[in-house]
C-alpha cells in the first residue's frame, strides 16, 4: 500500500501548493482522495493510470477537497471511459455534479454513481474480501470526515519453483491460506510451510482532514501504519485553529502520538507558510516520525 500526494494545500491558491489530493494504491487499485481544484493535472504530471481509479472519497464539500471532481469527470468522459466510478461524499455532492453535467449536456460513456456518506457515523463504506474503507467523523466547520483504510489479511505466497506440476488450483489455494494439503492415507501431501512464504502484512492508513483537535478519533485510527492529519497552522496561530476547526502541526504530532500510529504525514498547510521546517519541527517535538507531505512524493504504508 502506498500514498501519492497529489496536493498538500489549503483553501487559499497559493502557487507553492495544491489543494487537497491523494491518490492510495493497492496491488489491484487506486483509490483517489479528496479531489481539489487541478487534481487531473497532478494526475497527469505523475502519470497515474486513472483508469485503476475506480473509488473517488470526498471529506466535505470546502471547494479545496472537490473542486477538481467536475474537470476529471469530464475529461474521463473526454478520455472515453467506460469503467465504472463510484463517488463517496456528503450529501449534496451528488446534486452539485449532476447540474454541472445537466447544464453542459454532457452524457457520460461510464457509470457513475454516487454514495452519499452519513458523516457523523463510524462504519464500513467499502467491505471485500481485499480491504475494508470506513468514515472517521470529524469536527469542522461543515459535515467532514475522513476515511480509514484497513487491509484484510493477505494469503500467503507460493514459491513457484518447488510447486509440484500436478497440484491442483484447489490445493494450491489451501497452501495460500496456510493449510496443509493431505493424501487419502492422511498423510500430509504438500506442506504449507514449505512451499509458501509469508504475505506481507495488512495495513492501516488513516486520512484526517480537515478537522479541529479531535482525540476521540484515536480509538478509530488507533495503531494505523501512517496517519495524514492536517495541520492548516502552527501553534503561535492556536486561536486561528481554534476558530476555523483546524489543526496546528503541534497537535497533529498529538493524535498520532495517542494512537500510537507507526508514521504521521502532516499537510493541507496554510498558504502563510513559505518553507514547512517550523511546522515540522513543531510536530516531531511531539511526535517523532513525522514527514511533511510533499507534492509529487509517494510514501509506502
Ligand atoms: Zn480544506
Ligand atoms: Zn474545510
Amino acid at each position: 500500500l502506498k500514498v501519492t500526494i497529489l496536493g498538500a494545500g489549503s483553501a487559499t491558491p497559493s502557487l507553492l501548493r495544491n489543494p487537497s489530493a491523494q491518490l492510495l494504491t493497492d496491488d489491484h487499485e487506486s483509490y483517489l482522495i479528496d479531489c481539489g481544484e487541478g487534481t487531473q493535472f497532478q494526475l497527469l504530471k505523475l502519470k497515474a493510470k486513472t483508469s485503476r481509479i475506480k473509488n473517488i472519497f470526498i471529506t466535505h464539500l470546502h471547494g479545496d477537497h472537490f473542486f477538481g471532481l467536475i474537470g476529471l469527470i469530464s475529461s474521463f468522459n473526454l478520455a472515453h471511459r467506460t469503467e465504472p466510478l463510484t463517488i463517496f461524499g456528503p450529501k449534496g455532492l451528488d446534486e452539485i455534479i449532476t447540474l454541472q453535467l445537466k447544464y453542459a449536456s454532457t452524457f457520460l460513456h461510464f457509470k457513475l454513481t454516487f454514495v452519499e456518506v452519513n458523516v457523523k457515523n463510524n462504519y464500513n463504506l467499502i467491505d471485500n474480501e481485499r480491504i475494508t474503507v470506513s468514515t472517521i467523523p470529524l469536527d469542522h466547520r461543515i459535515p467532514c470526515c475522513g476515511f480509514l483504510f484497513s487491509e484484510k489479511p493477505k494469503l500467503r505466497n507460493l514459491i513457484k519453483e518447488k510447486l509440484p506440476t500436478s497440484i491442483s488450483i484447489n490445493e494450491m489455494r489451501l497452501l495460500k491460506e496456510g493449510k496443509n494439503v493431505f493424501d487419502i492415507d492422511n498423510s500430509i501431501k504438500y506442506n504449507f510451510k514449505t512451499l509458501t512464504i509469508e504475505p506481507s502484512p495488512a495495513k492501516k492508513y488513516a486520512y484526517c482532514s480537515d478537522t479541529a483537535f479531535l482525540p476521540k478519533i484515536v480509538e478509530i485510527i488507533d495503531g494505523s501504519d501512517a496517519l495524514y492529519h492536517e495541520a492548516t497552522f502552527t501553534n503561535e496561530l492556536l486561536d486561528r485553529a481554534n476558530f476555523t476547526h483546524h489543526s496546528t502541526a503541534a497537535q497533529a504530532g498529538e493524535i498520532a502520538k495517542l494512537a500510537n500510529v507507526k508514521k504521521l504525514l502532516i499537510g493541507h498547510f496554510s498558504s502563510r507558510y513559505l518553507d514547512l521546517d517550523v511546522n515540522l519541527k513543531e510536530a516531531k517535538s511531539v511526535f517523532n516520525n513525522t514527514e511533511i507531505a510533499i507534492e509529487g512524493g509517494t510514501y509506502l504504508i
